[in-house]
């Protein structure tokens, strides 16, 4: 379903739903922990889970498998929990986190979990089947942390106008940054489109 137009109709109406209709009028950067908090996910630093297991930091990576983040389903309690690591200054730096959270709230809004039940684990997948998880995680993070329609009113002229005003990684907003141009083109020029009349 990755990549088709009806996938990315999907993302633009969660989007609107989730983000503009509970948040009112959006301010960038999109306040990606309050919407995972509104939604009812539970957020927990790796660093309060280091502290409350005794867990070195490299027990805490290798207990969640990734140095990033990691979502689980705890069927009993029937809540989704987002785990993500907040103990790589790096990470905080760049703004790596906020793409993390957006990825893993990606997982669990878009239903992965419900054929693996509870974490996703690369080696129960198709190698093929699992980029494809990643991938559509991954659009929604873009989705829901560069907004187009509410970066359209704003003055991009670079990539790195993108990283500033979404908080994103410079790597994460070199991608985002061709795709928002051929988007704008597009949506500007197209005859019912706003701002051509
Ligand atoms: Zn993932």
């Amino acid at each position: 379903m990755y990549k088709s137009v009806l996938f990315f109709l999907y993302l633009h109406t969660l989007f609107y739903t989730i983000v503009l209709e509970q948040f009112g009028n959006i301010k960038l950067p999109v306040p990606i922990k309050k919407i995972v908090k509104f939604l009812g996910y539970r957020l927990v630093p790796y660093s309060s889970f280091a502290q409350r297991h005794n867990l070195t930091y490299k027990e805490t990576v290798d207990y969640f498998g990734t140095d990033d983040a990691c979502s689980d389903y705890e069927k009993n309690t029937n809540i989704y929990v987002v785990y993500f690591n907040d103990m790589d200054k790096a990470k905080i730096e760049n703004h790596r986190i906020r793409w993390n959270i957006a990825h893993e709230l990606g997982h669990i809004v878009l239903g992965h979990h419900k054929t693996e039940n509870t974490r996703l684990f690369r080696n129960s997948l198709s190698f093929k089947e699992y980029n494809r998880l990643e991938e559509e995680a991954d659009a929604f993070a873009s989705y829901i942390l560069v907004p187009y329609i509410v970066l359209n009113f704003q003055r991009i002229g670079m990539p790195e106008d993108i990283a500033r005003i979404c908080k994103i990684s410079a790597t994460a907003a070199k991608y985002r940054f061709t795709d928002f141009f051929l988007w704008a083109i597009r949506i500007n020029a197209a005859p019912l489109g706003y701002g051509t009349r």
